[in-house]
């Protein structure tokens, strides 16, 4: 569980030591704030995200399947400020054709999200855990995201997007999958 009194105390330091006045009226809630804010944000840190792709339902489906522009909000752990964009998913189902619903797809991107997070990891960790769960024989992930910790500070123009890929199984070893699914995601 999230220590929500000691996140409270460290962000009062925060608030004294960059010379503000932590009980000044528009700031003296603000640690309780954050506190309560804090613990939702990573509360994926005690999620299990594979448990999430447990129910599943075997369709004998083994087509490609593309679950497009999944919203997501983390949190970047070099600066503990906001990445937010969306993740593309595709997958083909394995020998016994296991399909999940888009919500649990989604569950577990905001599972990963939900955690201090570098957008290269989440993207692998997605690919992973859709491939352990559900036996996938190929899972590509793409993720793009602004970093706020990029654009508030000026080093990227606002808007700017990272764009990450992991690619699994089929998606990694034949080029016209890959073609496919990129095709796919792009078109609108
Ligand atoms: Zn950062």
């Amino acid at each position: 569980m999230v220590d929500k009194a000691k996140i409270e105390r460290a962000v009062a330091s925060i608030i004294e030591a960059i010379g503000e006045d932590p009980g000044r009226r528009g700031l003296v809630d603000t640690p309780r704030r954050i506190a309560e804010m804090y613990a939702e944000l990573f509360s994926g840190l005690e999620a299990d995200a594979k448990a999430e792709l447990a129910v599943s339902f075997e369709e004998g489906h083994r087509e490609m399947v593309i679950i497009k522009d999944i919203p997501f909000y983390s949190m970047c752990e070099h600066h503990l400020l906001p990445f937010y964009g969306a993740v593309h998913i595709g997958y083909i189902p394995g020998a016994d054709g296991r399909l999940v619903g888009i919500s649990k797809l989604a569950r577990v991107v905001e599972v990963f999200a939900k955690r201090p997070q570098l957008q290269e990891r989440m993207t692998t960790q997605i690919a992973d855990t859709i491939v352990e769960a559900l036996h996938a024989d190929g899972v590509a992930v793409v993720i793009q995201a602004e970093h706020l910790c990029m654009t508030m500070r000026g080093i990227k123009k606002p808007g700017s997007n990272i764009v990450t890929s992991a690619t699994r199984g089929f998606f990694r070893s034949r080029v016209a999958t890959r073609a496919e699914f990129l095709s796919l995601i792009q078109g609108k």
